[in-house]
């Protein structure tokens, strides 16, 4: 057998094999939403492409249906500061975009560029216990002792909880508004925002 026949073999093997891939990773995404990425190095404007290669996130108009980064919920987010608004420093999740909010003179990360923080639990089961920040997007913001935030319709809360719908179907979220580097998403079920490079 001549060395182009092995070689058109290999590429052909290749070539399957990545189709393959991608149409396992279309079907993880229809299942379960896509997988966020944040990727720092991206061309700010260019379009985002999910592994599945749909175009996804976009910052135009439109939904998209995102599911949870399971390393992020087990092995905590790896922020890196994203910016002071407000009088509240901002941090975000260089893998999965999770915001993470504290107002400047009750930062426990003041100083910090980058750390590893594990979820709270606890806040996740029974509920965030939430102060109102601000309001904007035509929604309150508020944020809990733990750095998490939301958006949602203005009431009286004191306390937020992460409804059944995203955890089992994920995120649904659309593009806010460009702040600085990076991109606001936001969840219409949960309130749960998400800041991408
Ligand atoms: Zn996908
Ligand atoms: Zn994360
Ligand atoms: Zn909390
Ligand atoms: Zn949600």
């Amino acid at each position: 057998m001549s060395s182009n026949v092995i070689t058109t073999a290999g590429s052909f093997r290749q070539a399957l094999s990545f189709r393959w891939q991608t149409v396992f990773q279309a079907m993880v995404c229809g299942l379960f939403g896509h997988q966020m990425e944040n990727k720092r190095a991206r061309v700010p404007g260019t379009a985002r492409i999910c592994r599945c290669g749909a175009n996804f996130l976009s910052e135009n108009a439109g939904e998209t249906r995102v599911r949870h980064i399971l390393s992020c919920f087990f092995m905590g987010h790896k922020y890196v500061k994203a910016g002071i608004r407000d009088g509240i420093n901002e941090y975000l999740c260089e893998q999965c975009g999770h915001p993470l909010l504290f107002s400047a003179d009750q930062d426990p990360y003041t100083g910090l560029d980058r750390f590893l923080k594990g979820v709270r639990y606890l806040c996740s089961l029974f509920g965030h216990r939430v102060r109102l920040v601000g309001e904007r997007e035509g929604l309150a913001e508020y944020i809990c002792h733990c750095g998490h935030s939301f958006l949602r319709q203005k009431q009286n809360r004191t306390k937020v909880t992460h409804p059944l719908t995203c955890f089992f179907a994920g995120h649904f979220v659309r593009f806010t508004e460009r702040r600085g580097d990076y991109a606001e998403y936001l969840c219409r079920n949960c309130g749960h925002t998400f800041y991408l490079w």
